[in-house]
């Protein structure tokens, strides 16, 4: 499994990134035998926020795009699917002119909470109808598991304002990638998170400094989760542009033993299973 950080920025796009969006690709073959195309490399998109589809379109077509997860409906991770709509609708390869109905083999698969249809056409001033034709859109609850193409998914419901999912992704060889999504610390993400191979989280809050919680991990306790669940490696993320990176690092490596890097723009990482 490859991870590709299309925008890691808390909150908002940043200066030198895009809101959350990150690439996982994966070669495999898909379960299902009617597929034609199935034994290809296939590209997941875990959210797609605000600024993130500019970034986006110098690693892939963006049609090339096979499934969106959609860890919970805030801007900052959604909003950039209006982008994608429109480019599935009027952009290489749309059936033009007719500003209609994506033909199914063209549609995007978008997998988020209960509300997900409803949201995007808010975003785009559109019905809920016109999602439906560009869109597959997919709603999840907690514990459900699905395949997109050789990835198997699950969902875990985590502690957010809104609902919101952590996503473990397991690729062909048992390779575990969880993205915490946003999140305080919980329940749900150790699930999601428990002895993962890269563990991506957001660490949007500064130990000593955001207080409230319910809303975000620091880096002490990003740093916690990555301990508490055993996992190899931990990649924080969702920093918020006005944060200190290098004290959010140290704050969680102070909790945890293992490699704690800082997620960037354009960073590739490749994700493989322990021996
Ligand atoms: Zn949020």
């Amino acid at each position: 499994m490859r991870l590709t950080v299309v925008g890691c920025s808390g909150s908002m796009p940043g200066p030198g990134s895009a809101a959350s969006s990150y690439l996982v690709q994966s070669d495999g073959t898909a379960p299902s035998p009617g597929d034609a195309a199935a034994n290809r490399t296939w590209n997941v998109l875990l959210d797609l926020g605000s600024g993130a589809f500019g970034p986006l379109q110098t690693l892939l077509q963006p049609h090339d795009v096979d499934a969106v997860l959609l860890s919970h409906l805030h801007p900052d991770h959604c909003a950039d699917l209006t982008a994608l709509a429109v480019w599935l609708r009027y952009g290489p390869g749309s059936v033009l002119g007719t500003g209609g109905a994506v033909p199914p083999e063209r549609r995007v698969r978008v997998i988020g909470p209960a509300g997900t249809a409803e949201r995007l056409a808010e975003l785009s001033m559109e019905m809920p109808g016109d999602v439906a034709a560009t869109f597959d859109v997919e709603t999840v609850a907690d514990g459900d598991e699905l395949a997109v193409g050789p990835l198997r998914v699950a969902a875990h419901e985590v502690r957010h304002p809104v609902t919101a999912f952590a996503y473990r992704l397991t690729g062909p060889d048992g390779e575990v990638l969880t993205y915490t999504g946003d999140t305080d610390s919980c329940d749900g993400v150790e699930r999601a998170a428990a002895g993962a191979d890269l563990l991506l989280s957001e660490a949007a809050f500064t130990d000593g400094v955001d207080e409230v919680r319910g809303i975000h991990l620091t880096g002490s306790r990003a740093g916690a989760l990555a301990r508490d669940a055993g996992v190899r490696r931990l990649l924080l993320t969702h920093l918020q542009p006005w944060a200190d990176p290098e004290r959010i690092r140290d704050d969680a490596a102070a909790v945890y033993d293992g490699p704690v890097a800082l997620a960037r723009a354009g960073q590739v990482d490749q994700v493989l299973a322990h021996s």
